[in-house]
């Protein structure tokens, strides 16, 4: 029962979390703070710099954050007979280009806004001075850690982002998308792939605003609880499933992808129904850290099988959990690190997850946006609120942001 957790995030740290419970024996790569607590950290995420620790053992690897799969680390450890979960790098293209998401979902019929694609800055800004239909959605196609994406709502905002964006050749190669706005609510779907099959996760809603201000900046996410609903409405599952996910199960079969990993499905409820904003290859975050803590699963087991291509069950949450996220001061734009952090005494059915932190000298210190992510659960969701509120304020950081709100709207 050895397993290596690739990635530094909060996300990460609750994966290890339910690893741990599971008893399995803990490695992670770069790691943080926090999972260095609970295993060993590798010097870095190239297998073969892990030869002379594991001397041909090939422990499970659940590979976390995007670019790592994206870049195509799950195919060099399959390779090298690593049992792995998470997409190769073709699976992992849903994800690493909005273009390709956007031609796959219009070659099998899903429902998704309708878009252009161009390659050239002064197509886009003619197609802004041509728009009379306010408002419309830019869309950088590559990975862009969640600052790629523009709603903007005239053509003043639109414009503003084309000079921005114009002479960085990078932002044009793979593209930028140009896309009508949807209304309604957004909601997550995040479901397990295998063997060309999948099963739903419990449904969670993250906090993407700074404040509950909805003007407020976007950010990685602030805040989430699940389960949104302990079982989800009969009609927009057979909605999500038959429009969405069998078609998208095809498409993997069709490519000849073996899929073994997480989808998380980005949707807006609009009045036609569910439509697609985006694909990601991975867990959310924050959501994973109020996912983790309701699912009564053996997780070593349940990842297992998955890097074997089989489809684990997924019980029914047993409990709700409210995530709040703990960002330093100055997040979204320029964090301040080195604020030294204590994170108080333990408190039953709560939990921290560390992410931008850093040992300096011995005391943990901010060394990133989102610092931390304290959990707590309980039967209802108010007394998961109640507990994860009050893990926070036994937290000492000062000048920490956080949303007051989370789980309550
Ligand atoms: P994430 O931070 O979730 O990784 P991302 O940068 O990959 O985001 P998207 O999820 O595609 O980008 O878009 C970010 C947000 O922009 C969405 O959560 C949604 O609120 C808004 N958005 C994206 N596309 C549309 C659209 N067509 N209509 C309305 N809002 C949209």
């Amino acid at each position: 029962r050895e397993v290596i957790v690739v990635g530094q995030g909060a996300r990460e740290h609750a994966i290890a979390w339910g690893l741990k419970k599971s008893g399995a024996t803990l490695w992670s790569v770069p790691g943080n703070p926090g999972l260095a607590e609970w295993g060993g950290v590798l010097p870095s995420v190239a297998p073969e710099s892990w030869e002379g620790i594991f001397h041909g053992r090939r422990p499970l690897v659940v590979i976390g954050p995007e670019a790592p799969l994206a870049d195509g680390l799950a195919d060099r450890l399959r390779a090298l007979g690593y049992p792995v979960v998470g997409p190769g790098q073709e699976g992992a293209r849903l994800e690493s280009s909005k273009r390709h998401a956007k031609e796959i979902m219009d070659r099998y019929g899903i429902p998704t806004a309708a878009w252009q694609v161009t390659h050239r800055p002064e197509e886009l800004h003619a197609w802004i001075q041509a728009c009379t239909e306010w408002p419309r959605v830019i869309k950088q196609s590559r990975l862009a850690q969640g600052k790629g994406v523009v709603v903007a709502p005239d053509a003043q905002t639109a414009l503003a982002v084309w000079d921005r964006w114009r002479a960085i050749p990078e932002i044009w190669e793979d593209g930028v998308i140009w896309e009508e706005a949807l209304t309604g609510e957004e909601i997550s779907v995040l479901v397990a792939v295998a063997g060309g099959r999948y099963r739903w996760l419990p449904v969670a809603r993250d906090y993407k605003r700074l404040t509950a201000d909805p003007h407020s900046p976007n950010t990685g996410g602030m805040g989430a609880y699940a389960p949104v609903w302990t079982e989800p409405p009969a009609d927009l599952k057979a909605m999500v499933d038959g429009r969405i996910l069998d078609p998208m199960m095809r498409y993997l079969q069709e490519a000849q992808i073996d899929y073994r990993g997480i989808l998380y499905v980005g949707l807006m409820l609009t009045a036609q129904g569910p439509y697609v904003l985006e694909f990601n290859v991975r867990l959310g975050d924050p959501e994973t850290e109020a996912i983790m803590p309701i699912l009564d699963i053996d997780w070593y087991d349940w990842w297992w099988s998955l890097s074997q291509g089989q489809v684990p069950t997924v019980p029914q949450p047993t409990r709700h959990a409210v995530t709040v996220v703990l960002a330093a001061p100055g997040y979204p734009d320029t964090a301040v690190t080195g604020i030294p952090l204590q994170l108080g005494t333990e408190m039953p059915d709560t939990v921290i997850f560390q992410a931008g932190t850093r040992l300096a000298d011995g005391r943990l210190v901010t060394h990133g946006g989102r610092v931390l992510a304290v959990t707590g659960w309980a039967a209802d969701i108010e007394q998961a609120r109640h507990l994860a509120y009050e893990r926070v304020r036994a937290v000492t950081f000062p000048g920490a942001q956080y949303r007051t709100d989370i789980g309550r709207s």
